[in-house]
């Protein structure tokens, strides 16, 4: 329902943090111009960028409303994120609540003593009907914090307050409040703040240098850089991962002490390199369903594959492209990455256009099943962009690729009708671009889950897909163990493997393999299930006996040839010029 308030709402937020200890922020919210007889304040349920409901509302604690005089005004909560205010015709009205803020990631805010990371959606309400309302925010740091870094704009005449000109801006804004180390640098003409919490060893000239590499390169294919600042918020823990992409700023999880070996360096500017790319490829040109968003309620879309797994696809691309990393490590990570989807089972039971309408219950949501019945539209998603730029380079004589499609896409529906594209919007410009059908790669890799003819695409290139554990003859049980509280227990059976069909169960506590006790000394590398299993050939019959719920069972099975793959790439010999050209074109060589 919408309270009729008028458009001259003026809306001001102000956060305080007097228990930051405690992991509170204080919001005050106050509404002038208020109309009507009672105003519905709502708070999101989930934050764009990440498909699963949240319910922000259950960290509310203290709401309360006041009129202009500072009399306390009635409410009533008339469902789970709604607060419904009687206004008693005051003209202005003022709300405040604590927030607690004690999840760490990069999506959910997080306060201590050392810093405040808010997370728009679960701090700041709207009114019903009123997103398109500007607001204004002022954030009091707690007496020992010094520094404010986030994508709004400042307000000048006031300090500390900064400027969102819609909620849909705010809620794409994070605010990082602490002590945090920042360094900027210029790129592309955008003036770039990376915003560090928590230490670490990196090397910030090291990271100006190889972060403006990879703005440049992404420039590039887009021929615009939208933004005039852009921040990054990095949160370093001792072990961090993930980010979260926004209009003009993102959020990034670390492992603080790993820039300093290049691996993890590596690994950091992959994560730059992805969430940069969302500032175009979803924060901008995007899927019809995701923005304008509904707060409220999921958002589906069948084309997360497009939004993630491309944006997955061209994180490795441009590390390689502006150098950071070689076109044979490169191949190497690609080579990996089709292995592990292909030693999925669930690659073989969901397709990828569901596996994105279903991230809100599965991708979100995983279970000890999920490599049995799922797919990420990340890494799949990432295999289906390859394709299609090997398809579109080889179809148009390496006219085109994957970065003119991209362009063509953000020219025609973010700048030119500004607003998401449809599924069938999406095939149809790659089938102009390509200039070729793609109803066989929809129908058998988009919407269906046969496996994908990796050579021929590869074969463009002049690349050939090689299976190095297609030789091999290790005996394979599909059971994956770990040790908990000194006990080996079952933590995952695949689909079709001797454990699944003699019925090991997840959770099972492994005693002994064919009457002799197992170890539970643990190797990290290898449990001592494993090295059993390895001991043993294919075709051989194996007893294991096991404990469920305290009950003694036994079970016989017999053991079959591991059915993984170990994929490489390697060049075939003799390479065609045509082969040469797109080889040239796909690894900008
Ligand atoms: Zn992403």
């Amino acid at each position: 329902m919408s309270s009729s308030l008028l458009a001259q709402n003026k809306i001001a937020f102000e956060l305080s943090f007097t228990e930051p200890q405690a992991h509170y922020a204080e919001v005050q919210m106050n509404i002038s111009g208020v109309k009507s007889a009672h105003i519905d304040l709502k708070m999101p349920v989930w934050t764009p960028g990440s498909y699963l409901i949240r319910e922000f509302s259950k960290n509310v604690e203290g709401f309360k409303a006041f009129d202009q005089g500072g009399k306390e005004l009635p409410f009533e909560k008339i469902s789970k994120n709604t607060w419904r205010i009687s206004t008693a015709n005051s003209g202005k009205v003022k709300v405040s609540y604590r927030i607690y803020s004690f999840e760490i990631s990069v999506r959910t805010s997080f306060v201590d003593e050392s810093h405040a990371f808010l997370s728009p959606t679960g701090i700041f309400m709207y009114p019903d009907g009123q997103l398109n309302e500007a607001s204004e925010i002022t954030i009091n740091p707690h007496e020992t914090w010094s520094k404010i870094s986030t994508g709004l704009e400042k307000v000048s005449s006031k300090p500390n307050t900064f400027y969102a000109p819609n909620f849909d801006v705010l809620y794409d804004s994070p605010f990082e409040v602490g002590n945090q180390d920042i360094f900027e640098f210029v790129a592309e003409g955008v003036q770039h703040e990376v915003a560090m919490y928590g230490g670490g060893n990196y090397d910030k000239e090291i990271l100006k240098r190889d972060m403006s590499k990879i703005v440049i390169e992404q420039t590039k294919t887009f021929g615009i850089n939208p933004n005039k600042r852009y921040v990054f918020i990095v949160h370093n823990f001792n072990s961090g991962g993930g980010g979260l992409e926004h209009l003009n700023s993102t959020v990034l999880g670390a492992s603080r002490n790993s820039y300093n070996t290049e691996a993890g360096l590596l690994r950091f500017l992959g994560l730059v390199s992805h969430e940069y790319f969302h500032l175009w490829n979803v924060k901008r040109l995007r899927p019809i369903a995701l923005g304008p968003f509904n707060y409220e309620q999921e958002n589906y879309s069948r084309n997360l594959w497009i939004a993630e797994g491309f944006t997955a696809y061209y994180q490795d691309i441009y590390t390689k492209r502006a150098g950071l990393q070689s076109p044979e490590r490169y191949l190497m990570t690609l080579a990996a990455s089709i292995s592990s989807v292909e030693n999925q089972p669930g690659n073989r039971v969901e397709a990828l256009s569901d596996a994105s309408f279903d991230a809100w219950i599965k991708q979100y949501r995983p279970n000890e099943n999920s490599a049995n019945s799922t797919i990420s539209y990340y890494s799949k998603g990432a295999l289906l962009a390859l394709i299609i730029d090997l398809e579109i380079i080889h179809s148009t004589q390496s006219k085109a690729g994957l970065d003119e499609l991209m362009k063509a896409m953000y020219d025609e529906y973010y700048t030119k009708k500004d607003r998401g594209f449809t599924d069938a919007e999406f095939k149809s410009m790659l089938e102009k671009v390509a200039g070729k059908s793609f109803d066989d790669v929809y129908r058998d890799y988009v919407n269906g889950v046969k496996t994908i003819d990796y050579n021929k695409y590869f074969g463009y290139a002049g690349f050939t897909l090689i299976d190095d554990a297609a030789k091999g003859n290790d005996a394979y049980l599909g059971a994956v163990t770990a040790l908990k509280d000194g006990k080996i227990i079952v933590t995952n059976v695949s689909r079709q493997s001797p454990a699944w069909k003699s019925g090991l169960n997840v959770n099972d506590e492994i005693i002994a393999i064919d009457g002799s006790r197992i170890n539970n000394v643990s190797d990290p590398r290898l449990s001592e299930v494993e090295k059993f299993i390895s001991s043993k050939k294919p075709g051989e019959k194996i007893e294991i006996s096991f404990s469920r719920d305290g009950i003694f069972r036994k079970t016989e099975l017999t053991l079959v040839r591991n059915p993984n793959h170990r994929f490489r790439i390697a060049s075939v010999p003799n390479l065609t010029q045509e082969q040469l050209a797109v080889r040239k074109r796909w690894l900008k060589l």
